[in-house]
This record gives structure tokens, C-alpha cells and sequence, in this order.
């Protein structure tokens, strides 16, 4: 058996640190969690790696640079309260679950989401509410939101998310344009948008209402 805190350790200098990402409360979060869990078990030690690996479904658990990325850019603390669409295998959620007050997040396929449910409540986090269901559309049962992270690529902003966002709030998502894909970070000012590029990006598809079609 491979000695996971060591690949944790080793993941965190060479794709964390060495890659500029120095958030103190992200990288402790990073640090408390076992990443191999949440793949299936034939890349159980590859997933401390730099590679996407595939979760089921044709969809792939994101990088853990591109979390870290994300998760820092959402400037979270104990009182957020964190939408998030795309749960997948649930690691994202686990790190957004970690660092702030309270996560609802949204999968469209209802076994991923069954799966990540199962994963996430063995490691006894209680914070989490898990919807199935379309998030281009939000959740307005739940809303306004402080933060909003999306983990698939939309091919534009998805209004329902918008309205949802607090005033004052911040939105992590990935837009394409032109077949580019870029994370775009998005803030709400006296009801104004000011959106600006973090980071180039390589995402599954956002599909829904407000995505690219099913
Ligand atoms: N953060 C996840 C990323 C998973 S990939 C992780 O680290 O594992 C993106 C996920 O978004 C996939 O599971 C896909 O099924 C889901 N997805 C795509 N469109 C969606 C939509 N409209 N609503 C909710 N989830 C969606």
C-alpha cells in the first residue's frame, strides 16, 4: 500500500506550490484530504498525479491545480454559504466543504451524485446538501448564494446563477468561447457584474438549460 500523506505532500509542492498557489486555508484543506478515495480504484495511485482521471460516466475529476485555483479564488471563509454545480466525484465539494459554512451542490447524473454522497458522508462531513438536478438553473429554494462555483464549461454566463449570487458575492466558472476555454471570475457590485479571466481551463461540458444542449 502506497503511503498516501507522502503523495499528499509531494502533490502539494509540485502542483500547488511550485505552481504559485500559496493560500494557507487551501492547502490545509488539500492537506486533510485522501484525493485517492474519490477515483475509481484502478487510479487509486495515480490520482496524487497532474493527470484528469475518469470517475464513470464519461466525465473526469478536475485537476487538483484547477481546484485549488478555483477554491482560492472564491475568497471563502466560515460564514459562506457555497453553490456549486458539477459535483462529480465530490472532491471539489469536499474542499469547498472544508472551508466554509455551508454547501449545496447540484449533478445532473444522478449516480455520480449518489456515489460522491457516499464518499463524502464516510468521511463525515455534514455540511453538504446534494441536489440532482439541472444547475444551469441554480437552486432558487436555497438562494442568494455568497459564492458560486461551476466545475463544467458553459458557453455563457447561466442568468438563473447570476440572480442567485448575493450582492457582494463572487462566481468561479469556465466559459468558452471560440473552442478557448477560460475560468472567469465574476463579482457583484451595487448589482453590477464585473467579470475578469483567472486561468486558461479544460472542462467537461456544462450541459442544461443554460449550457450546451443535451
Ligand atoms: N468538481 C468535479 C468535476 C466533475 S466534472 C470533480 O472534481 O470531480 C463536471 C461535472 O459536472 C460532471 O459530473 C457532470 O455530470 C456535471 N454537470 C454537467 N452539466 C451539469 C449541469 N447542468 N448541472 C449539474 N451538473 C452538471
Amino acid at each position: 500500500m502506497p503511503n498516501f500523506k507522502n503523495l499528499i505532500e509531494k502533490m502539494i509542492r509540485s502542483q500547488i506550490l511550485a505552481k504559485g498557489i500559496n493560500d494557507k486555508n487551501v492547502i490545509e484543506a488539500l492537506r486533510s484530504l485522501p484525493r485517492h478515495v474519490f477515483v475509481e480504484e484502478a487510479f487509486m495511485e495515480l490520482s496524487y498525479s497532474d493527470l484528469p482521471l475518469p470517475i464513470g460516466h464519461k466525465q473526469t475529476i478536475s485537476g487538483v491545480y484547477t481546484a485549488a485555483l478555483m477554491t482560492s479564488a472564491l475568497e471563502l471563509d466560515k460564514n459562506s454559504r457555497v453553490l456549486e454545480i458539477g459535483t462529480g466525484s465530490g472532491y471539489q465539494t469536499a474542499i469547498l466543504a472544508k472551508l466554509a459554512s455551508k454547501v449545496f451542490t447540484i449533478e445532473r447524473i444522478r449516480d455520480l451524485s449518489l456515489r460522491a454522497r457516499k464518499i463524502l458522508e464516510r468521511l463525515d462531513f455534514r455540511n453538504i446538501t446534494f441536489i440532482i438536478g439541472d444547475g444551469t438553473i441554480g437552486c432558487s429554494e436555497f438562494a442568494p448564494y455568497d459564492r458560486i462555483i461551476v466545475t463544467a464549461c458553459s458557453p455563457a454566463m447561466p442568468p438563473a446563477l447570476l440572480n442567485q449570487l448575493k450582492e457582494g458575492g463572487i462566481m468561479v466558472i469556465p466559459l468558452e468561447n471560440n473552442s478557448a476555454q477560460n475560468i472567469f471570475i465574476v463579482r457583484k457590485k451595487n448589482g453590477k457584474i464585473n467579470q475578469k479571466i483567472i486561468a486558461p481551463a479544460n472542462f467537461v461540458k456544462l450541459i442544461g438549460k443554460s449550457g450546451f444542449g443535451s
